[in-house]
């Protein structure tokens, strides 16, 4: 048997970011749920629990209390927003002690004390540390954001999650040859880059091309993705990212599940 066999599920509670997504609700947010099957054991995370992430994981039927990890890369709101709920959703208001929390220092300091206490784990996370979650492995990559305690993550080699970050060819290489790269491009063209602003630290279209041409994973899943992106176009925005970089690249549709083996 492959050891390296895993069977992946993802599914997206919302796909948008950036702060005209998420107060307009123009394109949703709310985060990622990834079910993972590595040997029989299943392992259920969800990354990101924005705006929507509760209501609408409600509406998709999402079953909270099979949630293993709760991860938070930053503290921004269309990243963290609906955690306490989510945490509550989980562990049954804290009668059920379960499941852990995972998240960079700023995160895990937004959360209460009292919803820290619903759970069995509590971790802080910085930039390329490795911890384990049932039998998964999780790997944290660095990221260039305004919130500098962001991270990426890496699940067992084969599922990558960008985060929020700006390009540089030293943030694209932390993520070679994946199966999968979940990849936040927030714009198509970004007005604020190379401008000191603090706002707008992130990818747009064409650092995407860059990004993915260094990177090559088999599939380029866009997410966090802004009303710039919108009004450009979204399948017009996903073919200048595939066309230009030779990656098969998707914008997914909210709450279809999307199964991968790696
Ligand atoms: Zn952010």
């Amino acid at each position: 048997m492959n050891e390296k066999t895993i069977k992946a599920q993802v599914e997206f509670i919302g796909i948008g970011g950036g702060r005209k997504a998420m107060l307009s609700q123009k394109i949703k947010t709310g985060g990622i749920y990834l079910r993972f099957d590595k040997n029989n054991v299943n392992t259920g995370i969800f990354i990101d629990p924005g705006v929507g992430a509760f209501i609408r994981g409600l509406e998709q039927k999402i079953s909270f209390k099979e949630i293993d990890a709760l991860l938070i890369s930053h503290c921004h709101t269309d990243h963290i927003n609906d955690a306490p709920v989510l945490i509550e959703a989980m562990t049954d208001s804290g009668r059920d002690k379960r499941a852990g929390l995972y998240g960079s220092k700023t995160a895990i300091q937004y959360i209460s004390n009292y919803h820290k206490t619903c759970l069995k784990t509590v971790k802080i996370f910085k930039e390329y540390e490795e911890f384990d979650v049932n039998n998964l492995s999780i790997q944290t990559t660095k990221t260039i954001h305004t919130e500098k305690n962001n991270t990426g993550f890496i699940f067992d080699n084969s599922i990558g999650y960008s985060s929020d970050t700006t390009y540089k060819k030293e943030i694209a290489e932390q993520y070679k040859n994946l199966d999968i790269l979940i990849l936040n491009v927030c714009f198509f063209k970004n007005p604020y880059k190379n401008k000191d602003v603090n706002y707008g630290q992130h990818l747009d279209a064409y650092d995407a091309v860059e990004f993915l041409k260094i990177a090559k994973p088999k599939i380029c899943i866009l997410y966090h993705i802004g009303i710039s992106i919108l009004n450009h176009g979204f399948e017009k925005t996903r073919n200048f990212i595939q066309n230009n970089s030779g990656i098969n690249t998707i914008i997914p549709k909210i709450g279809k599940k999307y199964k991968y083996v790696c």
